[in-house]
Protein backbone atom coordinates (compact mmCIF):
# COMPACT_ATOMS: atom_id res chain seq x y z
CA UNK A 1 0.00 0.00 0.00
CA UNK A 2 1.41 3.40 -0.67
CA UNK A 3 0.57 6.63 0.97
CA UNK A 4 1.79 10.37 0.26
CA UNK A 5 1.09 12.46 2.84
CA UNK A 6 1.19 16.30 2.41
CA UNK A 7 2.15 18.21 5.53
CA UNK A 8 4.12 21.55 6.68
CA UNK A 9 5.98 18.90 9.35
CA UNK A 10 7.64 15.56 7.70
CA UNK A 11 9.81 15.84 10.59
CA UNK A 12 7.18 14.49 12.48
CA UNK A 13 7.06 11.40 10.81
CA UNK A 14 10.45 9.99 10.25
CA UNK A 15 10.60 8.34 13.99
CA UNK A 16 7.34 6.92 14.17
CA UNK A 17 7.59 4.94 10.21
CA UNK A 18 11.56 3.87 11.67
CA UNK A 19 10.51 1.96 14.23
CA UNK A 20 8.81 -1.37 14.63
CA UNK A 21 5.91 -2.97 12.59
CA UNK A 22 5.92 0.09 10.02
CA UNK A 23 9.60 -0.26 9.25
CA UNK A 24 9.81 -3.98 9.09
CA UNK A 25 6.29 -3.31 6.80
CA UNK A 26 8.32 -0.71 4.81
CA UNK A 27 11.41 -3.09 4.27
CA UNK A 28 9.68 -6.19 2.89
CA UNK A 29 8.16 -4.20 0.26
CA UNK A 30 4.00 -4.13 1.76
CA UNK A 31 4.12 0.04 2.72
CA UNK A 32 5.57 2.64 1.03
CA UNK A 33 5.47 6.28 1.80
CA UNK A 34 6.18 9.25 0.09
CA UNK A 35 6.73 12.62 2.73
CA UNK A 36 5.86 15.76 0.66
CA UNK A 37 6.42 19.52 2.54
CA UNK A 38 3.51 21.52 1.31
CA UNK A 39 5.97 24.60 1.50
CA UNK A 40 7.90 23.18 -1.54
CA UNK A 41 5.21 24.37 -3.40
CA UNK A 42 4.53 27.78 -2.27
CA UNK A 43 6.77 29.47 -4.92
CA UNK A 44 6.46 33.32 -3.63
CA UNK A 45 10.16 33.99 -2.10
CA UNK A 46 9.49 33.23 1.50
CA UNK A 47 7.46 29.72 1.05
CA UNK A 48 4.01 31.41 2.48
CA UNK A 49 1.65 28.60 3.18
CA UNK A 50 -0.89 29.80 5.17
CA UNK A 51 -2.74 33.41 5.70
CA UNK A 52 -5.58 35.34 7.50
CA UNK A 53 -8.63 34.13 7.99
CA UNK A 54 -11.18 36.04 5.72
CA UNK A 55 -14.15 37.88 8.16
CA UNK A 56 -11.27 38.01 11.03
CA UNK A 57 -11.01 35.94 13.78
CA UNK A 58 -8.25 34.93 14.99
CA UNK A 59 -5.79 32.35 13.81
CA UNK A 60 -4.17 31.51 10.14
CA UNK A 61 -5.84 29.21 7.54
CA UNK A 62 -3.64 27.30 4.85
CA UNK A 63 -3.80 28.30 1.72
CA UNK A 64 -5.43 26.31 -1.18
CA UNK A 65 -2.37 27.18 -4.06
CA UNK A 66 0.14 25.44 -2.31
CA UNK A 67 -1.75 22.69 -1.60
CA UNK A 68 -3.53 21.62 -5.01
CA UNK A 69 -0.05 22.28 -6.44
CA UNK A 70 1.49 19.56 -3.99
CA UNK A 71 -1.16 16.89 -4.47
CA UNK A 72 -1.79 17.29 -8.04
CA UNK A 73 1.42 17.20 -9.00
CA UNK A 74 2.66 14.06 -6.89
CA UNK A 75 -0.66 11.97 -6.91
CA UNK A 76 -2.15 14.01 -10.63
CA UNK A 77 -4.73 15.91 -11.84
CA UNK A 78 -7.34 14.68 -10.82
CA UNK A 79 -5.85 12.48 -8.76
CA UNK A 80 -5.33 9.12 -9.08
CA UNK A 81 -5.90 8.04 -5.37
CA UNK A 82 -8.57 9.19 -2.90
CA UNK A 83 -7.43 12.26 -0.97
CA UNK A 84 -8.20 12.13 2.87
CA UNK A 85 -8.19 15.01 4.82
CA UNK A 86 -7.24 14.60 8.72
CA UNK A 87 -10.01 16.52 10.75
CA UNK A 88 -12.18 16.40 13.89
CA UNK A 89 -15.28 17.56 11.41
CA UNK A 90 -14.46 14.11 9.70
CA UNK A 91 -16.01 10.68 10.10
CA UNK A 92 -14.92 8.88 12.84
CA UNK A 93 -12.16 6.31 12.56
CA UNK A 94 -13.23 2.93 13.24
CA UNK A 95 -11.97 -0.33 12.84
CA UNK A 96 -14.16 -0.85 10.19
CA UNK A 97 -13.45 2.04 8.72
CA UNK A 98 -10.17 1.31 8.70
CA UNK A 99 -10.73 -1.85 7.16
CA UNK A 100 -12.52 -0.22 3.74
CA UNK A 101 -9.94 2.16 3.35
CA UNK A 102 -7.27 -0.86 3.42
CA UNK A 103 -8.89 -1.76 0.19
CA UNK A 104 -7.03 0.80 -1.89
CA UNK A 105 -3.80 0.42 -2.93
CA UNK A 106 -2.63 4.45 -2.83
CA UNK A 107 -4.11 7.37 -0.64
CA UNK A 108 -3.05 10.53 -0.42
CA UNK A 109 -3.43 11.94 3.41
CA UNK A 110 -3.18 15.92 3.79
CA UNK A 111 -2.38 17.17 7.30
CA UNK A 112 -4.25 20.17 8.47
CA UNK A 113 -2.38 22.90 10.74
CA UNK A 114 -3.25 26.26 12.20
CA UNK A 115 -7.14 26.26 11.91
CA UNK A 116 -6.81 24.03 9.21
CA UNK A 117 -7.35 24.53 5.28
CA UNK A 118 -8.38 26.87 3.18
CA UNK A 119 -12.39 25.55 2.75
CA UNK A 120 -11.65 25.31 -1.23
CA UNK A 121 -9.27 22.46 -0.60
CA UNK A 122 -11.97 20.13 0.90
CA UNK A 123 -14.99 20.95 -1.35
CA UNK A 124 -12.79 20.54 -4.37
CA UNK A 125 -10.19 18.36 -3.58
CA UNK A 126 -10.49 16.06 -0.58
CA UNK A 127 -12.80 13.05 -1.11
CA UNK A 128 -12.88 11.48 2.05
CA UNK A 129 -12.78 13.25 6.04
CA UNK A 130 -11.79 11.22 8.66
CA UNK A 131 -11.18 12.10 12.69
CA UNK A 132 -9.09 10.19 15.00
CA UNK A 133 -11.92 11.12 17.67
CA UNK A 134 -13.72 13.95 19.53
CA UNK A 135 -10.79 16.07 20.41
CA UNK A 136 -8.46 18.71 19.02
CA UNK A 137 -5.13 18.18 18.21
CA UNK A 138 -2.20 20.41 17.02
CA UNK A 139 -1.72 19.33 13.74
CA UNK A 140 -2.74 16.36 11.24
CA UNK A 141 0.35 14.67 11.08
CA UNK A 142 -0.49 12.67 14.41
CA UNK A 143 -3.75 11.53 13.11
CA UNK A 144 -2.10 10.69 9.78
CA UNK A 145 0.01 8.34 11.48
CA UNK A 146 -2.75 6.86 13.16
CA UNK A 147 -4.23 5.94 9.95
CA UNK A 148 -0.94 4.85 8.32
CA UNK A 149 -0.52 2.58 11.41
CA UNK A 150 -4.33 0.93 11.45
CA UNK A 151 -4.39 0.26 7.53
CA UNK A 152 -0.58 -1.24 7.64
CA UNK A 153 -1.55 -3.75 10.14
CA UNK A 154 -4.56 -5.30 7.85
CA UNK A 155 -2.24 -5.88 5.07
CA UNK A 156 -2.12 -9.26 4.40
CA UNK A 157 1.47 -10.46 5.62
CA UNK A 158 2.33 -7.54 7.58
CA UNK A 159 1.52 -9.25 11.15
CA UNK A 160 4.19 -11.98 12.14
CA UNK A 161 0.63 -13.80 13.17
CA UNK A 162 -1.50 -13.62 10.11
CA UNK A 163 -4.56 -14.47 12.32
CA UNK A 164 -3.74 -11.58 14.78
CA UNK A 165 -5.42 -8.52 13.32
CA UNK A 166 -8.56 -10.66 13.22
CA UNK A 167 -8.49 -11.38 17.01
CA UNK A 168 -7.61 -7.79 17.84
CA UNK A 169 -10.24 -5.23 19.59
CA UNK A 170 -13.16 -4.20 17.47
CA UNK A 171 -11.74 -6.60 14.63
CA UNK A 172 -14.94 -8.84 15.24
CA UNK A 173 -17.23 -6.46 17.20
CA UNK A 174 -15.60 -7.47 20.52
CA UNK A 175 -12.79 -6.30 22.92
CA UNK A 176 -10.14 -8.61 22.44
CA UNK A 177 -9.14 -11.14 25.78
CA UNK A 178 -6.80 -10.56 28.45
CA UNK A 179 -2.78 -11.25 27.88
CA UNK A 180 -0.36 -13.10 30.11
CA UNK A 181 3.11 -14.38 29.82
CA UNK A 182 5.43 -15.57 31.88
CA UNK A 183 6.26 -15.45 35.11
CA UNK A 184 3.26 -18.05 35.93
CA UNK A 185 3.23 -16.30 39.48
CA UNK A 186 4.28 -12.47 39.67
CA UNK A 187 3.59 -11.01 43.52
CA UNK A 188 1.88 -13.56 44.60
CA UNK A 189 -0.59 -12.85 41.30
CA UNK A 190 -1.22 -16.04 39.57
CA UNK A 191 -1.98 -16.71 35.22
CA UNK A 192 -5.43 -18.24 35.49
CA UNK A 193 -4.77 -21.92 34.98
CA UNK A 194 -6.67 -22.84 31.45
CA UNK A 195 -3.91 -21.09 30.08
CA UNK A 196 -1.25 -23.12 31.34
CA UNK A 197 -3.69 -26.49 30.93
CA UNK A 198 -2.81 -26.89 27.13
CA UNK A 199 -6.37 -27.45 26.70
CA UNK A 200 -6.90 -25.69 23.45
CA UNK A 201 -10.87 -26.27 23.51
CA UNK A 202 -11.05 -25.04 26.49
CA UNK A 203 -8.69 -22.04 26.34
CA UNK A 204 -10.36 -21.15 23.64
CA UNK A 205 -14.02 -20.93 25.36
CA UNK A 206 -12.02 -19.24 27.96
CA UNK A 207 -10.97 -16.31 25.95
CA UNK A 208 -14.23 -16.11 24.73
CA UNK A 209 -15.93 -15.17 27.49
CA UNK A 210 -13.90 -13.14 28.43
CA UNK A 211 -13.60 -11.02 25.55
CA UNK A 212 -17.37 -11.32 25.76
CA UNK A 213 -17.48 -10.53 29.97
CA UNK A 214 -14.89 -7.06 29.24
CA UNK A 215 -17.18 -6.15 26.14
CA UNK A 216 -20.63 -6.55 28.26
CA UNK A 217 -18.61 -4.45 31.40
CA UNK A 218 -16.88 -2.25 29.12
CA UNK A 219 -18.28 -0.97 25.56
CA UNK A 220 -22.13 -3.10 26.07
CA UNK A 221 -23.07 -1.26 23.07
CA UNK A 222 -20.69 -3.18 20.86
CA UNK A 223 -22.58 -6.10 21.55
CA UNK A 224 -25.42 -4.81 19.07
CA UNK A 225 -23.31 -5.28 16.10
CA UNK A 226 -21.23 -8.73 17.02
CA UNK A 227 -21.69 -12.27 15.72
CA UNK A 228 -22.98 -14.35 18.88
CA UNK A 229 -23.51 -17.53 19.01
CA UNK A 230 -26.41 -19.00 21.03
CA UNK A 231 -23.58 -20.17 23.26
CA UNK A 232 -22.14 -16.55 24.13
CA UNK A 233 -26.17 -15.49 24.06
CA UNK A 234 -26.33 -18.13 26.73
CA UNK A 235 -22.79 -16.70 28.42
CA UNK A 236 -24.26 -12.79 28.46
CA UNK A 237 -27.54 -13.78 30.03
CA UNK A 238 -25.28 -15.52 32.67
CA UNK A 239 -23.62 -12.30 33.36
CA UNK A 240 -26.50 -10.29 33.39
CA UNK A 241 -28.42 -12.52 36.26
CA UNK A 242 -24.48 -12.44 38.22
CA UNK A 243 -24.48 -8.81 37.98
CA UNK A 244 -20.61 -6.65 37.62
CA UNK A 245 -17.45 -8.52 37.79
CA UNK A 246 -14.09 -7.46 36.84
CA UNK A 247 -13.50 -6.73 33.39
N1 LIG B 1 -10.25 24.74 13.71
C1 LIG B 1 -10.39 23.35 13.40
C2 LIG B 1 -11.77 22.87 13.82
O1 LIG B 1 -12.29 23.37 14.81
O2 LIG B 1 -12.30 21.95 13.20
C3 LIG B 1 -9.33 22.52 14.10
C4 LIG B 1 -7.97 22.77 13.55
S1 LIG B 1 -6.73 21.78 14.32
C5 LIG B 1 -6.06 22.88 15.49
C6 LIG B 1 -5.45 21.71 13.11
C7 LIG B 1 -5.43 20.45 12.27
O3 LIG B 1 -5.20 19.32 13.09
C8 LIG B 1 -6.69 20.12 11.50
O4 LIG B 1 -6.75 20.83 10.30
C9 LIG B 1 -6.55 18.63 11.28
O5 LIG B 1 -5.76 18.35 10.14
C10 LIG B 1 -5.80 18.17 12.52
N2 LIG B 1 -6.64 17.55 13.55
C11 LIG B 1 -6.88 18.02 14.79
N3 LIG B 1 -7.64 17.20 15.49
C12 LIG B 1 -7.91 16.14 14.70
C13 LIG B 1 -8.67 14.95 14.87
N4 LIG B 1 -9.33 14.68 15.98
N5 LIG B 1 -8.72 14.08 13.83
C14 LIG B 1 -8.07 14.34 12.68
N6 LIG B 1 -7.35 15.46 12.45
C15 LIG B 1 -7.27 16.36 13.45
Amino acid sequence: MRFDVFTLFPEVFYPYLDASILKRAQEEGYLDVGLHNIRDWALDKHHVTDDLPYGGGGGMVMKPEPIFRAVEEVVGRPPRCPVVLMTPQGERLTQDKAASLSEYPHLALLAGHYEGVDERVRQHLVTHEISIGDYVLTGGELPALVLIDALTRLIAGVLGDPRAAEKDSHAMGLLEHPHYTRPAEFRGWQVPEVLRSGHHARIARWRREQALRRTWKRRPELLQDADLSPEDEAFLASLREEGDGDA
